[in-house]
């Protein structure tokens, strides 16, 4: 059977409206729905979602038929669920919590009974279509509890979590009544993706807070699985916005539209009617403008699309009221005969005016009190053929960490917007340009496209990683097994690691050395002829010789740099090569792909990735990243890796532990390989021996070993064990 791929959301990425009795179906050309549909338009894969509209139960079978056509399948929903569910849970109490606004929240106990009901409905429709290898792909707030409840039914199965909306401070997400069921549904989750640095903070924050899972960078470990928290910060379908541009009926309205402007300079703001898209204060800020540079008065115009939203809540519809009023006021207070200050319409327009309006206008206003990304501010860049324009962006929009060459104001601080306001009316059109260029690059580089490739990239890569981390461990059966196999040959190699694994840790290093039970287990395992026993540490020469020198034992020690068989001299390495550079810095580019503000430093010796400005904290995330992600490759070259002062460099010093072990295994054909290890650059030898040799983690269950034990007494009982073994 074909694995298959299933997005799940509330809503699915169509529009269905009855028309004499039949209904009519229209995909949605939204930029997510495009951006997914290279994902759920192919093959065996399905978009699970609410089709928007109520259709009675005996006519669910003709729609589910419909959209099946359009690989969507359909999750059908009652008014009462939908009141309950989405307007209620999903809106007044995850909506105004996430976006700080949390007098708004109504924590009320049917909206939880419904939320849960309601996801469980989401479940019942996607296991039946799900398969074992198949990958979900749950999108958004309403759908938290989701991906465990796929997990509970289909442990194996990948699922990745994209939440849309902003993820709150732990001090905000707490005040929700139902808090850790929230977060355990999402850990259901392999891979939980958000727009910006700041989110994955508080997720991990609120994470870390709330459950028992062991959170270390952005890897929650949790019921013995680890789940990555990610940004990915959503692009916009930047090609068809520059596209627009060369529309006939596009051009037609910017005409149009200049000539209803009557030569004033255009400031643009368009959002959906929302508490959170700042849109009272924005009005402020140009009422403060007017009053207090008047100059300006004639000489510009707000266009202002308010895109009609809930208005039936009493929240929205208060809010409506409140704008409604404003512009009233500055309209009565400021016009005149041939001259309108505020352009309002509450409505929402096809695209292609859309287009023509961000053509046109000679600044963009984009103030949100808080955005998870913010879409439009995109749009605006996309739009700007000509390179000039100005973007005024709020810091608490997504879209800001990525933005940085618009003007950054606090949406609270309404002279600050102001003064943002007045700087881009006097913009020199060279600096305009300047600015505008670096946005357009970062908005057309990083699209829908990239978005959910590299999503759907590091969900395989998640996926992949824990597959290959999962150790057994060696109970009483695998130890017999090893035992087995240890009698029957003749030719026998056993690799130790020596701080952690052969002794326990000891601040003081110095005062780990080898104590009376050690040195008996030693001898007696150096004492059968067929054994070739190794220690392999990263101590200097000098203290393994004084510790060890005196048995029959080979060392090597410094990671390698130095060896000593027995009874010869001790040798260090001989130097190197650099062959390993074009492996290493193709992948670093593909992290500078995604990580806006970084870059690599080729130099003669060495490579350097340097994040000094990407986004604070995104950087040190993705030099994590960088890490994990080359430790083989950096392990299979013999590299160095050195985090340093937001940089990370790649040397050429061809020492490690996994190396020095194959160098020692050169020419040998032995017939039993063991390894124990405990630490990181033991990886390195695990890694290097082939899988039929036996290899064992100290301490932890994830490692690249097949088995592990849990201390370093487990580890003397099991050696001792052998030992005895004739
Ligand atoms: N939009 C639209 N019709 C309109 C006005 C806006 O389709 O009349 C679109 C706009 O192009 C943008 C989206 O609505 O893609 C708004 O997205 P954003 O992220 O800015 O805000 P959200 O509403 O998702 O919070």
């Amino acid at each position: 059977m074909v694995n298959k791929t299933i997005i799940v959301s509330n809503r699915l990425p169509v529009k269905i409206v009855e028309e004499n009795g039949e209904y009519i179906l229209s995909p949605s050309e939204g930029g997510l729905a495009t951006g997914l549909g290279s994902v759920y338009k192919k093959g065996h894969n399905i978009w699970v979602g609410w089709p928007g509209i109520e259709v009675p139960e005996h006519r669910q079978q003709e729609v589910t038929e419909k959209l099946a056509a359009l690989n969507l399948i359909p999750v059908f929903l009652t008014p009462d669920e939908i009141n309950l569910y989405y307007e209620g849970f999903s809106n007044e109490v995850l909506w105004p919590v996430f976006h700080y606004m949390v007098t708004y929240a109504h924590f009320e106990q049917t909206y939880w009974d419904f939320y849960q009901s309601v996801n469980a409905k989401f479940k019942n429709v996607v296991i039946s279509h799900l398969n074992k290898g198949d990958t979900v792909w749950v999108h958004d707030y309403q759908l938290l509890l989701l991906p465990e409840l796929i997990r509970s039914f289909q442990p194996q199965v990948t699922i990745g979590f994209f939440q849309h909306i902003p993820f709150p401070s732990y001090e905000m997400f707490r005040l929700i009544p139902w808090r850790e069921e929230l977060i355990s549904g999402m850990f259901g989750a392999d891979l939980l993706g958000f727009h910006t640095f700041d989110d994955v903070r508080h997720f991990l924050s609120a994470a870390s807070h709330l459950s028992t899972a062991k959170v270390s960078n952005n890897v929650i470990t949790y019921k013995d699985r680890q789940i990555v928290v990610e940004a990915f910060p959503m692009g916009i379908d930047a090609a068809k916005f520059e596209n627009l541009t060369h529309d006939p009926l596009v051009a037609e309205h910017v005409l149009s539209l200049k000539e209803t402007m009557h030569g004033c300079k255009v400031i643009l703001t368009i959002d959906r009617l929302d508490y959170s898209k700042g849109i009272l204060q924005r009005l402020q800020a140009y009422e403060l403008l007017l009053e207090s540079h008047p100059e300006y008065i004639e000489q510009l115009s707000l266009y202002m699309i308010v895109v009609p939203s809930r208005d039936t809540v009493a929240q929205y519809k208060e809010l409506k009221d409140q704008i409604d009023q404003l512009v009233g006021n500055i309209n009565a207070h400021f016009r005149t005969l041939n001259w309108l200050p505020v352009h309002y319409f509450y409505r929402s327009f096809p695209v292609e005016f859309l287009s023509a309006l961000y053509s046109t206008a000679d600044i963009c206003l984009v103030t949100p009190m808080r955005d998870g990304m913010n879409l439009v501010s995109k749009e605006y860049i996309a739009s700007r053929a000509d390179q000039t324009g100005v973007l005024i962006l709020s810091e608490m929009a997504g879209a800001s960490k990525e933005l940085n060459d618009a003007l950054i104001v606090n949406p609270n601080n309404i002279g600050e917007v102001m003064r943002a306001i007045v700087e881009a009316i006097n913009m020199p059109v060279q600096e305009q340009k300047t600015r505008m260029s670096v946005l357009r690059g970062i908005v057309r580089k990083f699209d829908i496209h990239l978005w959910v490739k590299n999503f759907m990239d590091k969900l395989e890569e998640v996926k992949n990683m824990q597959e290959s981390l999962l150790t057994k461990y060696a109970a009483a059966e695998v130890k017999e097994q090893i035992g087995i196999a240890y009698r029957k040959a003749a030719d026998r190699y056993i690799f130790l690691d020596y701080d952690g694994t052969l002794v326990g840790f000891n601040g003081d290093i110095d005062k780990a050395a080898p104590d009376e039970e050690l040195y008996q287990i030693l001898q007696q395992l150096t004492a059968d002829p067929g054994n070739q026993v190794v220690i392999v540490s990263g101590r200097r020469h000098q203290t393994l010789e004084a510790w060890f020198g005196h048995l029959k034992l080979g060392l090597i020690a410094e990671h390698g740099a130095w060896q000593k068989h027995d009874g010869q001299e001790w040798k260090s390495l001989p130097l190197l090569t650099d062959k390993w550079k074009q492996e290493i810095k193709t992948v670093l580019d593909s992290y500078t792909d995604r990580t806006p503000g970084s870059f690599t430093e080729d130099k003669s010796y060495s490579l350097v990735w340097h994040y000094r400005k990407a986004e604070e904290g995104l950087g040190e995330l993705r030099a994590n990243e960088i890490v994990n992600h080359l430790e083989a490759t950096v392990a299979d070259h013999g590299l160095q890796m050195m985090p340093g002062n937001k940089v990370i460099e790649f040397k050429n010093i061809e020492v490690n532990k996994g190396k020095a072990t194959l160098a020692w295994l050169h020419d040998h054909h032995p017939d039993f390989i063991i390894a124990l290890g405990d630490d990181h650059t033991d990886e390195d030898i695990f890694k290097a021996l082939k899988p039929e040799d036996y290899t064992i983690k100290v301490g932890s269950n994830l490692s690249a070993a097949r088995y592990y034990l849990r201390n370093f007494m487990e580890v003397r009982e099991f050696l001792k064990t052998l030992s005895e073994i004739a």
